[in-house]
This record gives C-alpha cells, sequence and structure tokens, in this order.
C-alpha cells in the first residue's frame, strides 16, 4: 500500500477512505493485521492496523522490511493522446521503471488537457503491483520547443522516429541519463522533426519496420532501451 507519509517505528499514519475500505471490506483486514507500506522513499515497512474508525483506519508503522531502492534515472516523454491511450502509457511507463512520465503538446497534438490526479493514482497502482518502492513523477503537459529550450544538460534523447532511424540495440550505447520520446498519433512535423534530429544530444531510433500507435510504441521504446542499457 503506498501512503505519502514520512515512514519511521512507531509513525501513525491515515490511508485515505477508499483504501481504508479497500483494507477492511476487500482484504478483510481487522485490527492488529499486518500490511506492508510504503511511500516512495522511506523503504517498505511492515505496519499493523492500529484502529479502525468510521472515518478510516489507522496504521502504525512497526519495522523496515525493505530499504529504498530507485529505478533507472530514465524519462518517458509521450506526446499528449487520447484519454484512455495516455493512461495506458503511464501505466506501462511506471511498470517499465520510468522515473518520470513528461507530456508535450506538439505541433500535432489535439489533446491539451489531462486529469494529474488520476494519473498519478494510475502510476501509484502501477508501482505497487510491480514491487518498486519509488513511484513515477507524472508532470503535466507542457509545449514541446519550451521542453527542448529548457534540456537538462547531460540528458541524452531517443527520439524514436518512424521515418528512420538506428535500431535501439545499437544506437543507445552510452551510459544515461536518458529520455524516451514519442510522437502524437499524426506524427511530429517535418519542422519539429528537423529540429529534434539536429539537436546535439539526440539520437534517433526506429522500433522497426512497422508503424505503431503511440502507447505501442511507448512500451516497445522502454523495452528495447531496457535490452540495450540492462536497467
Ligand atoms: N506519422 C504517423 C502517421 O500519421 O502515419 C504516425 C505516428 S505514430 C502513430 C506515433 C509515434 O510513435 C511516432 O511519432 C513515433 O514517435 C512513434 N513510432 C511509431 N512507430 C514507430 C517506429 N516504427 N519507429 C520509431 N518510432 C515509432
Amino acid at each position: 500500500l503506498h501512503v505519502p507519509q514520512p515512514l519511521s517505528a512507531g509513525a501513525a499514519l491515515a490511508p485515505t477512505l477508499d483504501q481504508s475500505r479497500y483494507l477492511t471490506q476487500v482484504m478483510r483486514l481487522k485490527a492488529g493485521d499486518a500490511l506492508l507500506v510504503f511511500n516512495g522513499t522511506d523503504g517498505e515497512w511492515r505496519c499493523v492496523i492500529a484502529e479502525v474508525l468510521k472515518k478510516g483506519v489507522v496504521l502504525r508503522a512497526e519495522e523496515p522490511v525493505r530499504p529504498q531502492t530507485f529505478g533507472p534515472d530514465l524519462e518517458l516523454i509521450v506526446a499528449v493522446v487520447k484519454k484512455a491511450r495516455v493512461e495506458t502509457i503511464v501505466e506501462k511507463a511506471a511498470e517499465l521503471g520510468a522515473k518520470r512520465v513528461r507530456l508535450v503538446v506538439t505541433q500535432r497534438t489535439n489533446v491539451e488537457h489531462v486529469r494529474l490526479d488520476r494519473l498519478d493514482a494510475i502510476a501509484i497502482e502501477a508501482a505497487e503491483q510491480t514491487g518498486r518502492l519509488d513511484v513515477p513523477v507524472v508532470d503535466d503537459p507542457e509545449k514541446l520547443t519550451a521542453m527542448l529550450d529548457g534540456w537538462e544538460a547531460g540528458r541524452r534523447l531517443m527520439f524514436c522516429d518512424e521515418t528512420g532511424g538506428a535500431p535501439v540495440a545499437t544506437a543507445v550505447t552510452v551510459a544515461g541519463p536518458w529520455a524516451i520520446l514519442i510522437g502524437p498519433e499524426g506524427g511530429f512535423s517535418p519542422e519539429e522533426r528537423e529540429r529534434l534530429r539536429a539537436l546535439p544530444f539526440t539520437t534517433a531510433v526506429s522500433l522497426g519496420p512497422r508503424i505503431l500507435r503511440a502507447d505501442t510504441a511507448a512500451i516497445a521504446a522502454l523495452t528495447l532501451w531496457q535490452a540495450a542499457v540492462g536497467d
């Protein structure tokens, strides 16, 4: 269970009402029962249900069971696509170890608004499911041009370009940190593609001879990156 509160011996934790219902009604846990809790920074803790109240359960942290670990410093940058597809992308990125999902608005992006609270909840749930102890951050959409203007020094960009690029296995050979970029359903404009390919930190890659939907491309790119970098 993910509870965004500090974890230390004896700490009292208040899960949300939904989480409390899940614990008592779905998991059928009662006062005195134990469960594992993480918060993204303090490792995994064995906690017990101290009290079951009308407004939710109270947990007490007992002892650490796993030290905090962090996944690779890998960002997935993806153009904002339809709601269901963005949700799939966030879920799969969390499962496949991305540290951050950045949403971008490009010239051919039709959607600009997302429900960030919902995407955060999806990222947390997916992290819980995989057993990773860090939770990916999901950022509000920003313009591609602004993102490139403020690019972090030292980070490399694996630009997934369906018009051509090297295979990931041969192109991604230097150590990171890396970011993977996936375009919208209509692809990048010629102007955007030209700028992306000319940047000194970019490596253009192909994900194969077939044009993939953005959500499939994100999963394939994350997997191929992992195979190349081994994380
Ligand atoms: N330009 C497109 C069109 O309208 O025919 C398709 C864009 S594709 C649906 C969405 C994004 O997935 C692309 O911008 C690219 O980043 C990525 N992508 C899809 N297939 C790819 C491939 N075979 N190699 C590299 N990237 C790919």
